[in-house]
């Protein structure tokens, strides 16, 4: 099913004089239409996403989101390059409480391509 994106009631198909076309079913409220080759490309777009891969902490993982949740102060992590670092800290935003200030910051020990976030 392809909603209008004006007023978000359903597309339905219309036989025109000139063809199939799919056309809002608030008509004649709305007179949104689209072709149907659009309509496939909606159609695509709005079905849903394969799911996503569960996410699986390691134990490393584990023991950051363990201090998040019950530890206090600041928590220095050190890690490798494509050790799951920033996924880490996405992950971690998540268990953190709503109202809660939170500043993150990932640095490379060179000091180069170092990025800084605020959330
Ligand atoms: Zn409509």
């Amino acid at each position: 099913m392809v909603t209008c994106p004006r007023c978000k009631k359903e597309l339905r198909e219309v036989n025109g004089k000139y063809g199939v076309f799919y056309g809002c079913s608030g008509y004649p409220g709305c007179k949104f239409t689209m072709d149907s080759r659009a309509y496939a490309l909606a159609t695509r777009a709005q079905a849903p996403s394969t799911p996503k891969k569960e996410f699986v902490p390691s134990k490393y993982q584990v023991a950051i989101f363990d201090f998040i949740q019950q530890g206090s102060g600041n928590a220095f992590v050190e890690a490798v390059a494509g050790s799951g670092k920033t996924t880490s800290i996405v992950k971690a935003l998540d268990l953190t409480p709503t109202d809660a200030e939170v500043l993150y910051r990932k640095g490379e020990r060179h000091g180069l391509g170092r990025t800084e976030a605020e959330a």
